[in-house]
């Protein structure tokens, strides 16, 4: 039988969670209801509950790597997005109404506060995180099936790996005999590195600091090519080691450095691709000429796109991407804040990946 209510994660205040109750909605012809499986915990997480993100308004819904069992769905929905009652999918955590001048000019959707994990929780009918039992399916939502055969664990990485295929598949264009270095040794990296792995790149580098090992390490164990270990912060020192490539990701957060040394190991003509944010005020002293006069190309994705969404999900599928050796974690609901507070931990043995498993 279904419950009448729904237990959500909701950020009351600067790092203040609270688990509150909130009455499952009616359900009809082009929506419906997700049983939460898991749901990753990320750097985005903490930022969001420390309120150094700006634009969002409290109380807010928390949670936005959704995953787990549909059991609502009426059959506009089912029609449109081709799954039914049983399914078990990942969401994606965008929301587009489809019709608005944000969707059709931006990209960014207007007729939304906010994605799954950062709308107020005032906002009807309130279900709108994956830290809860249950979750919102709005006409506007997006999702992907996934097969029975992936494991919890690699299912709570869908949303990392999703960026990953964004920043080395679509705006990298790693593919079949690609060469490509990744700068960082967090989900980020790994998730980029397993990305061109599954599209066959020949050969991936993947650089991290000294208290990275244990993470280099497992990246071999994952099929990373090669790992380096960069020792200080000098602009060259990255291309001494591994030699120019045509294709670099800095996947680092928080660091300007790491650019500057990311531009240095792009080799003339080459692209490189800024994996993510870096943080508010982080900024790379760098002769402006040097980028013209060596033809270097910059892009910046911010994070996944649909089409990267679903290929990450149909890699997960296809059984070849196995992400057990990563170490990872599963935190119940009423344990959240703890979850999100772990993956800044300077414990150098901590998880990889973090997640919230909501029927725990
Ligand atoms: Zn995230
Ligand atoms: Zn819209």
């Amino acid at each position: 039988m279904e419950a009448d209510a729904a237990r959500v994660v909701v950020v009351t205040g600067p790092g203040r969670l609270e688990v509150v109750e909130l009455p499952i909605p009616e359900t009809g012809d082009d929506d419906g209801l997700l049983l939460v499986e898991t749901n990753g915990v990320c750097g985005s997480d903490l930022e969001l509950i420390e309120g150094s993100v700006d634009g969002y308004s409290l109380p807010m819904v928390l949670g936005h790597e959704p995953a787990g069992r549909i059991i609502r769905l009426g059959p506009a929905a089912q029609k449109r997005l081709g799954l039914k009652v049983g399914d078990r999918v990942a969401v994606n955590s965008q929301l587009r109404c489809g019709h608005c001048d944000g969707c059709r000019q931006t990209g960014t959707c207007l007729t939304f506060p906010g994605t799954y994990g950062t709308m107020p929780a005032a906002f009807e009918p309130g279900l709108w995180g994956g830290f809860a039992t249950h979750m919102y399916l709005s006409p506007s939502a997006t999702m992907v099936r996934v097969a029975d055969t992936v494991t919890r664990s690699e299912l709570a990485f869908h949303n990392p790996l999703a960026n990953g295929f964004e920043w080395a598949v679509q705006a990298g264009q790693v593919g079949q005999g690609s060469d490509v270095l990744i700068l960082g040794a967090g989900p980020r990296g790994i998730a980029c590195a397993l990305a061109s792995l599954f599209v066959d790149a020949r050969q991936v580098t993947l650089a991290g600091l000294g208290h990275d090992r244990a993470r280099l390490d497992m990246a071999r164990v994952l099929g990373v090519h090669r790992t380096v270990v960069v020792e200080t912060n000098d602009a060259d020192e990255l291309r001494d080691t591994t030699g120019s490539h045509h294709l670099v990701i800095d996947t680092t957060p928080g660091s300007g450095s790491a650019v500057r040394q990311a531009v240095s190991a792009v080799a003339d003509g080459g692209r490189l691709v800024l994996g993510g944010l870096k943080g508010r005020g982080v900024t790379f002293g760098i002769d402006v000429d040097i980028i013209v006069r060596r033809r270097l190309t910059m892009v910046g994705p911010p994070s996944k796109s649909t089409a990267s969404f679903s290929q990450a999900v149909e890699a997960l599928n296809s059984g070849r991407i196995h992400l057990e050796p990563m170490t990872t974690q599963a935190y119940p609901l009423e344990r959240t804040l703890e979850a999100i507070k772990s993956i800044t931990a300077t414990d150098l043995n901590r998880p990889l990946h973090v997640r919230v498993d909501p029927q725990l």
